[in-house]
């Protein structure tokens, strides 16, 4: 649960990243106050905040009058005046520890004392700023990407004594900015980003210098066997080849074990600095304009993609039991910060763990300083080699044909995966789901907390696939409603809460499997309704009944007995579904949704689900009577007994399922 209601936020420093966040700040609502040295930078700053403005305007990318975004925005140079009423403190002065020391002490004498101090260094630790603050519990990093405006990561870094509270403040913060927060959760020398980025370059180097390809066959590789938007070799050059070369001297200095690339050292040497140069390891027609290398496809032929991977991978594989990141945080920021196309641990699923441990083996043969990690070792022993097998570095539901599962805890995403029949559901997919959900229901609580169930491709589910009855008697089809029917009933009654995140089409029975659902949220493109008397059929998986207890009678034979469609505002005005967003929101917006409820105590939701089931139908007296005993097992929990301990001492409870 979040701890404060963040309303204005000061951002230290208006340089290349201040500015930008300042201006995400102000677009998204805030009240935001900007500070630098001196007045000049901050005029500097406001017009290129303009500027920036006009530009999303004149795209259609901003929702309000640049202006009115603008008179959120105030500047001055009184550090005292910046943080005043700051409920939020982002500092993005220059990375030097003695600046930023001095302005964090300062920040934190200035600040009311609710608010938390973030910085948005890319290399000092966050627990030594802290140090010299009054409030350590409240000091963070928050490391945005360059521009802020366009890209969505966000790394939250935690200090040795940042709290649980501010960790969700900031993430809540991030997640209100429009951005996805990954969490780094113990501050290690690069975080997750710059960690994955040096291993890339570490591989690619030693394929190098080790004289098995070229800089050229390299790129190619990564390009067109990867698919990566940029080649390792191009990317450096792009960010900058002093600028990598300072960040890994930061990461080394600061106990990053690296086996060294001279290749650039050699161009820091030559001054070849990329891009901004005009040279680095390409040569470019014009300095710091941006053109694309042409990298023929052939020359990456005998470049092996899971040998220039593995290096990153290994990283991730000690990311993740060093408990510093999740795999679904080095997907995210691979993807968001680098523009994978997929996460770096869904390649190496795909390719293969053991593939990975073979390429990382061979590579300690021949450059000896590369340790295989452990958890590597022990998913190859224990089979969790990747999609093939079901699990890897995530969990790819085992041989399920209509359905793709993935954990990814505290969530359990269940897509329809049919796409080409819009997800109708046949015969295997109801025993595929009844399957799923049975494992489901007894995976721990800290693994799953919540379930969502979505539509691959263009809709949730067109209903039941027709084709199936096609043959069959008035029995079978009688065997098949009930079957349906069992499955709706078992996920209504599941011991956690299941989420319907809706696009395109809900019909039919794919309508009745959202009603299952506790909480439905649609993109505003849904299309929801039970149109089966227009096939001279009746709505037979129990929808009929879960659409009365949801609207009402009349307006439930309505709907059935016209076979009318809604849309997903007509459903939300009817109470049919829980939120409407924009399609680019519904996934962050249901995941944001499904965090929250996986922050309460896992029992207590499943008894609240129990009994408000039980009182939709029942009698009064039945009700409150389950309830009682629900409330009578609630108090004998840990869970319970922790909540109300917390709230006594003013505290964010840790629940544990029990
Ligand atoms: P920058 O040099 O463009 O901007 C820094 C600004 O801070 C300048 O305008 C400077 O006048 C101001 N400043 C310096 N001392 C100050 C003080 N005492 N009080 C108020 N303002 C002060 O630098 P940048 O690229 O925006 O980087 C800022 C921070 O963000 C650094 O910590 C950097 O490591 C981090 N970062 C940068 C990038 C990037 O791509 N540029 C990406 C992520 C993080």
């Amino acid at each position: 649960m979040a701890g404060i209601q963040v309303k204005e936020i000061a951002v230290i420093g208006s340089g290349t990243m201040g500015h930008g966040i300042a201006e995400v700040a102000a677009m998204n609502g805030f009240k935001v106050h900007l500070n630098d040295l001196t007045l000049d930078i901050l005029q500097r700053a406001l017009n290129n905040i303009r500027w920036s403005l006009g530009n999303l305007h004149r795209k259609g990318q901003l929702r309000e009058n640049p202006d009115d975004v603008m008179s959120r925005i105030s500047i001055t140079t009184s550090l005292e005046d910046a943080v005043r009423n700051a409920d939020f403190i982002i500092e993005a002065a220059f990375e030097d520890f003695n600046v930023k020391s001095s302005i964090f002490k300062r920040v934190s004498e200035y600040a009311p004392p609710h608010a938390i101090l973030a910085s948005n260094t890319s290399s000092i630790p966050i627990s030594e700023l802290a140090s010299v603050t009054n409030r350590p519990d409240k000091v963070i990093g928050m490391h945005f990407f360059n521009p802020p405006v366009l890209m969505k990561l966000i790394e939250v870094v935690r200090g040795d004594k940042t709290s649980d509270e501010t960790v969700n403040t900031t993430i809540e913060l991030g997640r209100r900015l429009g951005k996805e927060p990954v969490l780094v959760n113990k501050d290690v020398p690069g975080f997750i980003s710059n960690r994955l980025f040096m291993r890339l370059i570490e591989a690619a180097c030693l394929m190098v210098t080790g004289n098995e390809a070229t800089i050229e066959a390299i790129d190619s590789a990564a390009r067109f066997k990867l698919g990566l938007p940029m080649g390792v070799f191009e990317l450096i050059d792009f960010v900058g080849v002093d600028v990598v070369n300072s960040i890994l001297k930061a990461m080394t200095n600061r106990g990053f074990e690296f086996s060294g690339c001279r290749l650039i050292d050699e161009k820091v040497k030559e001054g070849k600095l990329g891009l901004k140069a005009g040279e680095g390891f390409y040569k470019y027609p014009e300095a710091g304009k941006y053109s694309r290398v042409n990298v023929p496809k052939e020359a990456g032929e005998g470049v092996n993609p899971v040998r220039l991977i593995a290096l990153a991978v290994n990283e991730a594989a000690w990311l993740i039991r060093n408990k510093v990141a999740s795999a679904v945080g080095v997907d995210t920021v691979t993807k968001l910060g680098f523009g994978f196309p997929r996460g770096l641990l869904e390649y190496a699923d795909s390719y293969g763990v053991g593939s990975i441990m073979v390429e990382l083996i061979k590579l300690r043969g021949k450059y000896s300083s590369i340790e295989v990690d452990p958890l590597i070792m022990q998913m190859v022993a224990e089979g969790n080699i990747g999609v093939k097998a079901g699990s890897g570095f995530h969990e790819y539901g085992g041989g399920y044909e209509t359905i793709k599962l993935t954990i990814e805890p505290p969530i359990a995403w269940i897509t329809l995966n049919r796409p080409e029949k819009l997800n109708a559901i046949n015969g295997k997919m109801i025993n595929e789901l009844m399957a799923i959900i049975n494992r489901l229901e007894a995976e721990p609580f800290d693994k799953v907390k919540v379930i969502v169930i979505r539509g691959a491709g263009k809709a949730f589910s067109a209903g039941a696939d027709l084709t199936m009855f096609s043959e069959e008697g008035p029995t079978d089809a009688y065997l098949t409603s009930r079957m349906l029917q069992e499955l709706t009933n078992k996920l209504e009654a599941l011991n956690r809460p299941v989420i319907a995140m809706i696009h395109g089409y809900a019909l039919g029975g794919g309508f009745e499997l959202a009603l299952a659902c506790d909480l439905r949220i649609a993109s505003e493109d849904a299309v929801l309704g039970l149109p089966e008397v227009t096939l001279g059929l009746i709505p037979g998986s129990g929808g009929a009944k879960r659409l009365i207890r949801l609207i009402g009678l009349g307006k439930a034979k309505e709907l059935i007995l016209t076979g009318a469609r809604l849309t997903a505002r007509e459903a939300e005005e009817l109470g049919i579904v829980n939120r409407v967003v924009p399609i680019n929101e519904l996934e962050n917006e249901t995941k944001a949704i499904a965090l929250k409820l996986a922050e309460e105590p896992p029992i207590t939701l499943m008894i609240a689900k129990g009994i408000l089931n039980i009182a939709s139908e029942g009698s009064m007296e039945g009700t409150l009577t389950a309830e009682s005993m629900g409330f009578g097992l609630l108090f004998s929990t840990k869970d319970s007994k922790e909540g109300i301990k917390a709230f006594l001492e003013k505290r964010q409870p840790k629940y544990q399922g029990k």
